[in-house]
């Protein structure tokens, strides 16, 4: 494993991080976690190398706080610089931050958090966390060693993150950053921004919800002529570790074979490696990207549950899986599981998740807890239009 600086804090950390928003699940059960399998998997990495463990409260219903706690009892605590984040789209008064810390605490079995970010900042979160005085709640936990780092991720645009940033003197901030979403949310000019200011940056999303690792047909056939061989995941990790301002890329890895291959990518990694004629590769890459994306959906669950029973990013996958392949043969299977998401409110299983776009009632809730801005609603009538009964031609947002 590479260790990279953790921005001014002189902690040295593993250039992959485990992000525990994906951790294994159950079969059929998209946000129910098998916990064997994610203990095993937690326990791998660190005896791998990787030293950042990153949760949240809302991850897998709220049970992957839990889970990590579980597998880092006996010892592996120790090892690792351990993150969650304070939901700030929970906080209503002062006294939820000491509510959550608690509460997280208990779940992580420890005494302290190594790191600890307001979760998801944007223009509202960010009026929120200074309406409840939530910066001297942070100082106060971190005075009483309960927090050693202080920090928050983001969603929203760079003059907000520039602001936000500007605010108080962070030592980490966790943004969303790709080959594809350099213009977006925090931007290049953020990343470059905060690093200037000793901030740790964090890099979730590296592969933009996954979909940098299954790339379009004609991108793949880009890859092949490229005398450099690397699977597409390494593309996208190296593009990321190339840069100096990126302390750690968090990663959510279901499984161990995911997980193998990362850290050899992690091991052949370096700032500046990538040559001109590499780098002229992602470009290609992106352009191809561009054309066929519909909906920049990176499923992060954070819209889940919806009340109606409509699996949300599933419906999306399809969508974005059907522009990318354009080909009647590709299409018929993804067609086939799309109109097998449940599409009957009456047959909806147990976590009430596995529903079909034509379930969406168009109510709304959803639009506002989606970090990507996606106009939920209107997207699901574009799966339903390519994917459903009835087929009609979607059009690019
Ligand atoms: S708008 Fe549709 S998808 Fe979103 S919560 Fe309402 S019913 Fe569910
Ligand atoms: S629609 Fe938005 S909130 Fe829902 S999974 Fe996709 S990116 Fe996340």
């Amino acid at each position: 494993m590479k260790y990279r600086n953790f921005g001014s804090t002189g902690f040295n950390v593993s250039a992959l991080g485990l992000g525990c928003m994906r951790l294994p699940t159950q079969r059929f059960r998209i946000q129910k976690i098998n916990v064997p399998k994610a203990v095993e998997l937690i326990r791998a990495s660190v005896d791998k190398g990787i030293n950042y463990m990153d949760t949240g409260l809302p991850y897998h219903l709220g049970e992957s706080e839990r889970v990590l706690g579980q597998a880092l009892a006996g010892g592996y605590r120790e090892k690792v610089h351990l993150v969650t984040k304070l939901p700030m789209f929970l906080v209503n008064r002062e006294s939820d931050f000491d509510k959550y810390l608690d509460r997280q605490l208990s779940k992580l079995k420890t005494d302290y958090l190594d790191t600890y970010l307001f979760h998801a900042l944007n223009r509202g979160g960010f009026e929120k966390l200074k309406k409840f005085n939530m910066i001297e709640k942070m100082l106060a936990a971190q005075k009483a060693g309960r927090i050693k780092y202080i920090g928050f991720s983001f969603h929203d645009t760079l003059p907000v993150f520039r602001e936000i940033v500007d605010y108080f003197s962070w030592d980490v901030v966790q943004i969303q950053y790709n080959y594809m979403d350099t213009g977006a949310q925090a931007t290049t000019e953020g990343l470059e921004y905060a690093a200037g200011k000793g901030m740790a940056v964090v890099i979730m999303e590296p592969l933009k919800g996954g979909m940098l690792a299954n790339p379009p047909a004609e991108a793949l056939s880009v890859l092949e002529k490229s005398d450099i061989k690397r699977s597409p995941v390494d593309w996208a990790l190296q593009y990321l570790w190339n840069r100096p301002e990126v302390s750690v890329v968090i990663s959510g890895m279901g499984n161990m074979r995911m997980l193998t291959e990362n850290c050899e990518s992690a091991d052949r990694s370096g700032v500046g490696i990538l040559t001109g004629d590499e780098l002229g590769t992602i470009n290609e890459l992106i352009e191809i990207y561009r054309k066929n994306i519909i909906v920049p959906c990176t499923a992060c669950q954070y819209c889940m549950p919806c009340s109606y029973g409509v699996n949300i990013p599933q419906n999306f996958a399809y969508l974005n899986n059907m522009a990318s392949r354009n080909a009647f043969f590709h299409n018929v299977p993804i067609r086939w599981n799309f109109r097998k998401l449940v599409r009957s409110t009456k047959k909806l299983n147990a976590e009430k998740t596995n529903g079909n776009a034509v379930l969406c009632t168009e109510c709304g809730v959803c639009v506002k807890k989606c970090p990507q801005f996606i106009n939920i609603p209107e997207e699901l009538k574009k799966v339903n239009a390519a994917a459903g009964r009835e087929k009609k031609e979607v059009q690019q947002s």
